[in-house]
């Protein structure tokens, strides 16, 4: 092998890790539920029934079903029947695992050991160490809610999220996943707003429910189904790229000869490392209760989509935090690393994460789902009329909900979806809406549409052939798919975003019908006249076109449409005036939460411009411009004249644009906050991809045994 170069030899070692593992993942018979292992690592509903006396646990599933408060009597016996039951399971410790401000999940082990010279002081756990936690969190962003010196924080156990066991190859751990407070009872997490956003949004829409002829909705749950796109390249590469390392994403990289243009991944079979790793981390999901449903290649070479089942928003928000981390372990055990970051790859496809999201009540009906009853399709126009007009008036803030670093690679930089929030309805829809709007029917759809009441309805627009998939917001059936999340993003805000900006809409539309009503209109002409006016004055966010095109962008201009390109020009919109009076006219977030909030995003933000600038800076001149240097001394070495000037003129070009990149990585005295942020992105980031330009197009004539960093073409391609 002495005479492989670099690059050839990872690319060997890359291409023959993967030896089929045959049956190392039991797949069970898929005839017989019971051997399978849904769930099987999860203090279920099945397993609390079991171990709970009845009173215990009916009590307890009415806090679940009916989102009641829970009775803090309970707890000690849940704890005992948890932690028997994690310890038969081999646990031993329990964690409270919770989602701090960073957006990532924490969590503090304690041993269920209690050494205390007593023979059988093993297994300590009470109800209120169930209940409740104190981490010293002096360490999580706060946003300036509680100083350092005050450092306590509270763990408050979530029964509506059920605990799990984390196996690991020398033990396994009990999660219970928690809220995470201030001791002045400020939300420090993602949790609790999302919480409180679907009390919200439950309270409003059992309310219109009412007035639209249901009796029996108790509660209504929001809910959502995440597809998260992610790559997987093999792990020589990865840790042959500090960029990757320390970043998530490559900071250098030229274009490779060969692209996605073939478009023979999309859809394309998967290759047998992959699949098994694939399977490997599906088949953890699954004993955690994940429900993952399909799984198949993406757009970009070496990219690749898992879905599961939707589930209420609060589990599926946990369940896909917990998806982001075992896909991220497991591919370890597959010589692979599961990168989750929004745009690893210049000029390839980046990765996002598709949120469907709806509202289901108690008794299993989807008030999405257009339905076929004349009062099923009043109800569902009624409620996505409320959809629209939240999306409309708080589009800034649906953006600024998707907003990091990461994203902004993507959203306005011609990628799928724009920085532009608009809504796809498609045309059956668009025509319905279109047709109440104007009062005239031009054929049966329309007319049956407007009659609303009439007994015989056709079934109002559902999935059809035409998918927009330039929309970053669309009706995709019976659901809204919000398009724009980033890969790496949990789903808490974005989702606790839509609930309460939902619930205000439904409120404001609630208070019309109800007018109506009273004036002596009957449901279906009420709906008509709400979903009129409503859709008249919210209709500029309506665009079935392509998102991506230049004439796009100018219309959305013209109608006034927000377009917020960066993560500094998007963040202010959470402390916007119609953000706050939402959030607190619904309990979900004070105005000094969501300043907290903006606070740490915007700091968040300033310094991973900050470390991507200083890893470019290091890598630029520690491994590239050497990398030249040897370069040119091997053509000095060749004694062939007039072969070296390219090359010196990037060399040039490139120290030049480093000492630009040096100076930029210099802050500025007496900027801070949103300003340096935006000193980042501006200067920072610019310099940083000028200095890639050059040391990108030296990668094109540097000889490949000297280029220091694994190419495109390998990572993408070898697996
Ligand atoms: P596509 O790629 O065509 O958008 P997928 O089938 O891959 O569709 O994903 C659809 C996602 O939408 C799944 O996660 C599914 O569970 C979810 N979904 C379906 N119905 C609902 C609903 N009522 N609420 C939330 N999510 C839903
Ligand atoms: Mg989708």
């Amino acid at each position: 092998m002495t005479n492989i170069t670099r690059a050839r030899k990872s690319n060997l070692a890359a291409g023959s890790t993967w030896s089929a593992n045959g049956g190392a993942v039991e797949t069970g018979d898929l005839r017989d539920a019971g051997s399978l292992p849904f769930g099987s690592n999860v203090f279920s509903p099945a397993v609390q029934k079991e171990r709970l006396s009845g009173d215990t646990f009916a009590r307890l599933t009415k806090t679940l079903d009916a989102g009641e408060p829970l009775d803090a009597s309970l707890a000690d016996e849940v704890a005992e029947a948890m932690k028997e039951w994690a310890l038969e399971h081999g646990a031993t410790h329990y964690t409270h695992v919770f989602q701090p401000l960073t957006g990532l999940t924490a969590e503090k082990h304690d041993s269920f050991f209690e050494p205390g010279g007593n023979s059988d002081a093993i297994a300590g756990f009470s109800g209120k160490e169930l209940i409740q936690g104190e981490p010293d969190a002096s360490s999580f962003p706060t946003g300036g809610i509680r100083a350092t010196f005050e450092a306590r924080g509270y763990t408050a156990w979530d029964p509506t999220s059920p605990a799990f066991l984390l196996e690991n190859p020398n033990g396994t751990l009990l999660c219970i996943p928690t809220a995470f407070a201030s001791w002045t009872g400020e939300a420090l997490d993602a949790k609790i707003p999302l919480l409180r956003s679907m009390d919200a949004l439950s309270i409003s829409a059992v309310k219109a429910l009412k007035l639209l002829g249901d009796e029996e909705t108790v509660r209504v749950f929001t809910t959502v189904g995440p597809e998260q796109e992610y790559f997987l390249v093999d792990e020589q590469y990865y840790y042959e790229r500090p960029d990757l390392v320390t970043t998530g994403r490559t900071l250098f990289g030229a274009q490779p000869p060969k692209g996605h243009e073939l478009d023979d991944h999309y859809f394309g079979s998967i290759p047998e490392r992959v699949l098994a790793c694939m399977m490997d981390t599906e088949r953890e999901l699954v004993k955690l209760g994940v429900p993952v449903k399909t799984r198949h290649n993406e757009v970009a070479p070496g990219q690749y989509e898992i879905a599961p089942i939707y589930e209420n928003s609060n589990v599926g928000s946990d369940h896909q935090q917990l998806t982001m981390q075992i896909m991220q372990n497991i591919a370890r055990n597959y010589g692979l690393i599961c990168l989750l970051h929004e745009k690893p790859f210049a000029g390839v496809n980046g990765s996002g994460k598709h949120n469907n999201w709806s509202m289901g009540t108690d008794g299993g009906h989807n008030l999405m789902d257009p339905g076929d009853t004349p009062a099923e399709n009043a109800s569902f126009l009624f409620f996505c009329t409320a959809v629209i007009q939240a999306v409309n008036k708080h589009q800034g803030l649906l953006r600024a909900s998707v907003a990091n670093i990461g994203q902004d690679h993507r959203l306005g930089a011609n990628e799928a979806p724009p920085a532009i929030i608009s809504i796809f309805l498609g045309a059956e829809l668009d025509k319905a809406f279109e047709s109440i709007l104007s009062g005239e029917g031009d054929g049966k759809t329309e007319e049956a549409v407007l009659g609303l009441g009439t007994p015989v309805l056709p079934p109002l627009p559902l999935d059809g052939g035409d998918r927009n998939r330039t929309s970053p917001f669309a009706f995709t059936g019976n659901k809204f798919e919000f398009r724009a999340l980033g890969s790496s993003m949990s789903l808490a805000f974005p989702n606790t975003v839509l609930n309460t900006i939902v619930a205000e809409a439904i409120d404001e539309l609630a208070d019309k019908l109800k007018a109506e009503l009273d004036s002596g209109k009957d449901i279906g002409e009420a709906v008509g006249e709400v979903v009129k006016e409503s859709y008249g004055a919210n209709r500029q966010i309506i665009f079935g076109g392509d998102g991506y095109s230049e004439e796009w962008h100018a219309e959305a201009e013209s109608r006034g449409l927000k377009n917020l390109r960066t993560t500094p020009d998007a963040l202010p919109e959470v402390i916007s005036d119609s953000t706050v009076a939402a959030f607190e006219n619904y309990n979900v977030l004070s105005r000094r939460e969501l300043e907290a909030r903006f606070e740490v995003w915007v700091e968040q933000y300033t310094v991973l411009a900050n470390i991507e600038a200083e890893t470019a800076k290091s890598i630029a001149k520690t491994m590239i411009l050497p990398a030249a240097l040897r370069y040119a001394g091997v053509i000095d070495d060749s004694d062939i004249d007039g072969i070296d000037g390219e090359l010196k003129a990037l060399v040039i070009d490139l120290v030049a644009k480093l000492g630009e990149l040096e100076e930029a990585n210099k802050y500025p005295d007496g900027v801070e906050g949103l300003e340096l942020a935006e000193y980042a992105r501006d200067n920072q980031l610019a310099k940083m991809s000028e200095v890639r330009e050059v040391a990108d197009q030296l990668e094109g004539i540097v000889a490949d045994d000297l280029w220091p960093l694994p190419k495109y073409s390998e990572m993408l391609f070898i697996r």
